[in-house]
């Protein structure tokens, strides 16, 4: 039916992008990210790091969070992220919270597109899960007892989204210092924390999308047709060789190790940076 004046149609300024980065990638990986996707979310995307940088100050303005988490790669420094992330989003008011790492691409028009498909009348956790089963946790309980947990997650590395009805539920255990009390709890990193959080405390549901991706899987396998579909999509070494995804140019594998620049010029080819086709 027509949309309703209390929720019209969903559109990309109303869904929140969290990117998460420390000191040592504001150059080699935040700088290309900024070239590509973000130039197409600049109003709704936030980085989060732990470290001042004038160059990316100067790029980003109040979209750069330097936050008081420590630079370092410990479950407490990044779930002191990851509530930065989570409170600026309840303080957004934003419809939709999308977390990246900053080794992610995403794709706008591929995350518009899924997360109109979700009525916001539903709690939504979505992303890609981390393992093909849940994962087991120990829950401490009251008089030195513990309780065995079990709970599915998405992993952080392929981004994940939340709306804001289960944003807010979640609240008890994710708000102010209470994401990094909860982690500590559990004793498990921060995308854990959040699978623990919605279906431990809230009894939700991790609902899986195959449109999430990191550099966990073999990017290599998605065919170029299926591309422009996925919602994001990640870059990194395996074993010593480049985990990418595969496309022919426009940029060679030595001037685009990553192929983020090829696909962003593939999916949005008026970036003034792109190759232009020539009509004649
Ligand atoms: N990261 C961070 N602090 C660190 C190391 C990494 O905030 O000390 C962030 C990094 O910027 C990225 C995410 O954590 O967004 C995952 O890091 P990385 O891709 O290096 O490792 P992975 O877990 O994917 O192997
Ligand atoms: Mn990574």
């Amino acid at each position: 039916g027509p949309p309703s004046p209390l929720s019209p149609e969903l559109q990309l300024r109303d869904v929140f992008i969290t990117v998460k980065t420390t000191r040592a990638f504001h150059h080699s990986r935040l700088e290309l990210l900024l070239d590509t996707w973000v130039s197409r979310t600049r109003e709704q995307t936030f980085v989060f790091t732990d470290s001042p940088d004038e160059g990316l100050q100067e790029r980003l303005g109040s979209h750069l969070v330097v936050t008081n988490c420590s630079a370092e790669h410990s479950h407490p420094a990044l779930s002191c992220k990851m509530a930065a992330e989570f409170d600026t989003f309840l303080a957004s008011g934003l419809r939709w919270f999308c977390h990246v790492d900053d080794d992610n691409y995403v794709n706008p028009r591929a995350l518009l597109k899924l997360l109109k498909t979700f009525p916001q009348t539903r709690d939504v956790y979505l992303g890609r899960p981390s393992l093909n089963r849940p994962i087991r946790a120990s829950e401490p309980r009251p008089h030195n007892r513990t309780r065995l947990v079990q709970f599915w997650f998405a992993t952080g590395g392929a981004g994940f989204c939340i709306n804001r009805k289960l944003a807010l539920k979640m609240a008890p255990w994710a708000s102010g210092s209470r994401f990094v009390e909860t982690a500590a709890l559990i004793r498990l990193p921060d995308d854990c924390t959040v699978g623990y959080i919605v279906e431990c405390k809230l009894g939700g549901h991790l609902q899986a999308s195959p449109l999430f991706h990191s550099h966990l899987e073999t990017l290599q396998l998605l065919g170029a047709a299926q591309l422009p579909e996925q919602v994001t999509l990640s870059y990194g070494v395996f074993e010593g060789k480049l985990n990418v995804v595969k496309l022919e140019g426009p940029f060679s594998p030595e001037e685009d190790p990553s192929r983020f620049r090829s696909l962003h010029c593939l999916l949005y080819p008026d970036t003034p940076w792109c190759p232009q086709l020539v009509a004649r």
